[in-house]
């Protein structure tokens, strides 16, 4: 058995059941363990500690499989945990084919992440020790969904400072269709599991694509007239649909990427939605949302949904400078009594920071603004309470009341 011996003091996080064991935290690794082995790993004074997945070249150099000397690391254990995530989405999810059933830490399976677009899996192994135990954890997925295809998309960054490579390809059965439809609230849309973002699509916005709905309802219902709408970052245009399907009169769109804007048009027809409603905008937001200031009546809904600004928290400072210049360009073009739906995904990037942010926004703009409610990702992302960290999406929710 080989052992992780951890520097005096290091086990604090451990005991607190935090599942992330960082290199510098490590005093002695005993056994040559290889990529992806489960290890043991012990306090300085030689107390036990965890069982957990050593993973060679990451600055997480292991993670916790279990902190009970006991529950030993096997498959049936594994599989029970994939049983466990998949069985309590079932009470977290309504009405929608597009679910997350495992979300790494919160379902005892650090770094895998598995997505379900009707009747096809999408995996995400992002780190050593689930990517060392791939096909029971496959095996157990099938067992758990009576799914039979399984896609993996195995391509993202985090595997590259695993020191694992990029992959991606079937798994299991047959080729996925290039658009698989999947229902979400009682709306309809393509996912491209194979070359879209993510797994396909962007499943933890579904509570907050709803919201805009909502609001877009309200906004029809309460003032008599059909929202004017504003969706930034828009992709295959989610929140587009939701707040047209919500009532709104007309939603422009933008997004950089012309294959994104080409699958929204297609969600149109697929919605039964006249294309009139929509404008798709292929451009910078940065520079886009400059343009629109004074080109036309203010927005009366304006969702803001970008890609990860920090990628770590050597760029906080970068990306805070953007979330800033793109808030307060939305905030300029939002009617009084609007709503500005803004969202962060950079997991550097605190709930307390982003809300510093968005506010200095607000006073640069020279706007009043309420907050309404703060935003996280749908509940079949939930958030295990002993590791924040996993807590990457936010948002708030922002009304203009001057
Ligand atoms: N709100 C979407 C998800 C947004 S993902 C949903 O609910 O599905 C972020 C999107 O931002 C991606 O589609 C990406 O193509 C786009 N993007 C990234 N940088 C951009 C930029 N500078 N200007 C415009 N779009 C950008």
């Amino acid at each position: 058995m080989s052992r992780l011996h951890l520097k005096p003091g290091k086990e604090k996080s451990l005991l607190r059941r935090h599942p992330w064991i960082y290199a510098s935290a490590v005093g002695r690794a005993e056994g040559n363990p290889g990529s992806g082995a489960t290890v043991e790993v012990r306090a300085a004074d030689g107390r036990f500690l965890a069982w957990a997945a050593y993973s060679p070249e990451s600055s997480i150099r292991a993670r916790a499989w279990s902190f009970v000397e006991s529950t030993r690391v096997t498959a049936d254990l594994l599989a029970e945990r994939v049983r466990n995530a998949v069985r309590r989405r079932a009470a977290l999810t309504d009405d929608s084919t597009a679910i997350r059933l495992v979300f790494g830490e919160a379902d005892g399976l650090p770094g895998l992440i598995v997505d379900r677009y009707a009747d096809q899996l999408v995996t995400q192994f992002q780190a050593a020790g689930v990517d060392a135990w791939r096909d029971v954890l496959i095996d157990a997925l099938l067992a758990a969904t009576g799914c039979r295809g399984v896609y993996d998309r195995s391509d993202g960054a985090t595997r590259v400072r695993e020191g694992l490579p990029a992959i991606s390809g079937v798994l299991r059965g047959s080729e996925p269709a290039a658009q698989i439809e999947v229902q979400e609230h009682g709306l309809r849309f393509h996912v491209d599991v194979r070359r879209g973002h993510k797994t396909g699509f962007y499943v933890d916005q579904r509570d907050n694509r709803r919201r805009a709905r909502n609001l877009a309802a309200q906004h029809l219902e309460r003032s008599g007239r059909e929202p004017r709408c504003l969706n930034c970052f828009c992709y295959t245009g989610g929140f587009s649909i939701a707040m047209l399907a919500g009532g709104a009169e007309f939603v422009h769109s933008i997004d950089s990427s012309a294959e994104a804007l080409r699958v929204a048009g297609e969600h149109m027809a697929l919605n039964g939605l006249a294309p009139e409603r929509a404008r798709w905008e292929e451009a910078d937001v940065f520079t886009a949302l400059r343009a629109l200031k004074g080109a036309g009546p203010p927005f009366d809904l304006i969702v803001l949904d970008p890609p990860k600004f920090a990628s770590s928290h050597h760029h906080v400072d970068r990306a805070a400078r953007a979330y800033k210049d793109i808030n307060l360009s939305a905030l300029r073009l939002l009617a009084p009594g609007g709503s500005l739906l803004t969202f962060s995904c950079s997991g550097a990037i605190d709930v307390d920071l982003f809300q510093k942010i968005v506010a200095g926004a607000v006073i640069d703009a020279g706007v009043e603004a309420w907050l309404v409610a703060r935003l996280g990702a749908s509940a079949d992302h939930p958030l295990m309470m002993t590791v924040p960290e996993s807590e990457y999406l936010k948002g708030l929710h922002l009304m203009r009341v001057g």
